[in-house]
């Protein structure tokens, strides 16, 4: 893994192949939180390193959990990536990338 292009490969090395993922949420925006260092909460960690994507709900100094993980942006994320709207940029070209549930 290169965690999301961060880490340069040795030529011997290939990334793994992107999974097609359109109308298919990640499954990891579905099982929890990420609380970084700094409050920020994200719907995932995996290749934010920052706490910067837009995959950022909020942060615990102004906003409860349970109000991040039932709050509007999460379930914005999750639906328009199913609809095919839009998918998370950061999640795009992520090679982590597992698909969820079919619903
Ligand atoms: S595609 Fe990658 S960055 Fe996006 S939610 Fe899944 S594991 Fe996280």
């Amino acid at each position: 893994m290169d965690w999301g292009g961060a880490v340069s490969l040795p030529s011997y090395l290939k990334p793994r192949p992107l999974w097609p993922r359109r109308h298919r949420p990640c499954g990891r925006l579905l099982r929890n939180l990420m609380v970084y260092s700094n409050g920020h909460v994200g719907a995932c960690d995996c290749v934010d390193f920052d706490a910067s994507s837009e995959l950022i709900l909020g942060n615990v100094a102004q906003m409860s959990l349970a109000e991040m993980w039932n709050g509007e942006q999460i379930r914005k994320i999750r639906s328009d990536w199913k609809t095919g709207r839009r998918i998370p940029a950061i999640c795009s070209k992520c090679h982590t990338y597992r698909p969820g549930p079919v619903s």
